[in-house]
């Protein structure tokens, strides 16, 4: 798992605050430790159907759990007694969303005791090699090059930074850089590298040129509602970046159901993983709740994104550095998309 996912229970932050808890959410008493979703996250419409239900404290979801906190600190399967893992695909918009998400008590548990940030952060250190860093390099080159402003006057916000390195790197090419996240380890961790770190009701005093918001709105009981607030610190002329997983085939691998198919394999169904990712769009849901936060595609240049490509050493990431700008641009695919306000 990507240690920046360590912080996402920006969801069990956002309910605090949010307004229209009362309309989307029932506290389910016989569930304690669960909330129970009724609308849809993305578009707001009440009307699905339910494509996939097994309790979470059953095989083969129990499994999964065990499988996958084990080696991040491990989980306590008492406090899931009584929920269920219910995916419902919206008839409106094609997100499919858990119906039943962890309510404060649970998130807190999942995100910060469950994820040992210690551990968190060996992973983070001994995981990510050259084509992580320059991923993060290439992508924010071709930002600055496509804003085309001196990048000392630019503002970047890396929204659930995890432990900062896209905000550094950024720092790094001569950007304000500016994060949040809750995990205080990892607030610390960006600090003292440097990030200026500001909390969720800051952000409103705040203007930025570029967004960060990668593999979050996956996370979160409200996406909509975080990226039109997101889009509220945003310049006129500024640009979101949202990255969350390709969920385009999950109905085959639902009917496979292989749970102990290894993320990023062909069968993997991280894109729903229980209790984390909540919400699971393909590049149509993800387009749609953009609309409706006021924002809009855009359409990066191909000759930028080439131009702006490095590390060529090696086949795999050259491959890329030649296929994913066509599969994004060119067949419009994808859930790796840059956004910004609305022009008309
Ligand atoms: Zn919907």
């Amino acid at each position: 798992m990507d240690p920046r996912q360590n912080l996402s229970g920006l969801g069990r932050y956002k309910k605090k605050r949010s307004s229209v808890n009362h309309i989307l959410y029932i506290v389910n008493m016989s569930k304690d430790n669960f909330i129970t979703r009724i609308f849809c996250p993305a578009c707001k419409s009440t009307t699905h159907k339910v494509i996939y239900s097994c309790e979470f404290s059953a095989p083969p979801v129990r499994d999964y759990i065990e499988a996958f906190y084990a080696p991040q600190g491990g989980v306590e399967l008492k406090y899931l007694e009584g929920g269920r893992f219910t995916l419902r695909e919206c008839s409106a918009c094609g997100v499919i969303y858990q119906e039943e998400i962890p309510n404060e008590f649970l998130s807190q548990k999942l995100y910060e005791e469950w994820l040992d940030p210690e551990i968190a952060l060996k992973q983070h250190l001994d995981s990510k090699d050259l084509n992580y860093y320059s991923g993060y390099a290439q992508e924010i080159m071709m930002l600055i090059a496509y804003i085309k402003a001196i990048p000392s006057r630019l503002k970047f916000f890396d929204f659930a930074m995890g432990w900062g390195r896209w905000a550094m790197i950024a720092m790094a090419f001569g950007c304000e850089s500016y994060g949040l996240e809750l995990s205080r380890s990892m607030q610390e961790y960006a600090r003292s590298h440097g990030i200026q770190v500001i909390s969720w009701d800051e952000m409103p005093h705040y203007r930025f040129d570029v967004i960060n918001a990668e593999e979050i709105l996956e996370h979160i009981a409200e996406p909509l509602e975080t990226l039109s607030y997101l889009k509220n610190s945003l310049k006129a002329e500024g640009i979101i970046k949202i990255s969350v997983p390709d969920g385009h085939d999950i109905k085959r691998r639902l009917s496979i159901s292989d749970w102990t198919a290894p993320k990023f394999s062909k069968n993997s169904l991280n894109a729903v993983s229980p209790l984390e990712h909540i919400n699971c769009f393909n590049r149509a849901s993800l387009t749609r709740m953009a609309d409706l936060a006021g924002l809009e595609i855009v359409n990066m240049p191909l000759s930028l994104q080439y131009a702006c490509s490095t590390n060529w050493r090696m086949i795999k990431p050259a491959l890329r550095n030649i296929l994913y700008p066509l599969y994004r641009s060119v067949l419009k695919r994808g859930t790796h998309i840059f956004l910004r306000q609305k022009q008309s």
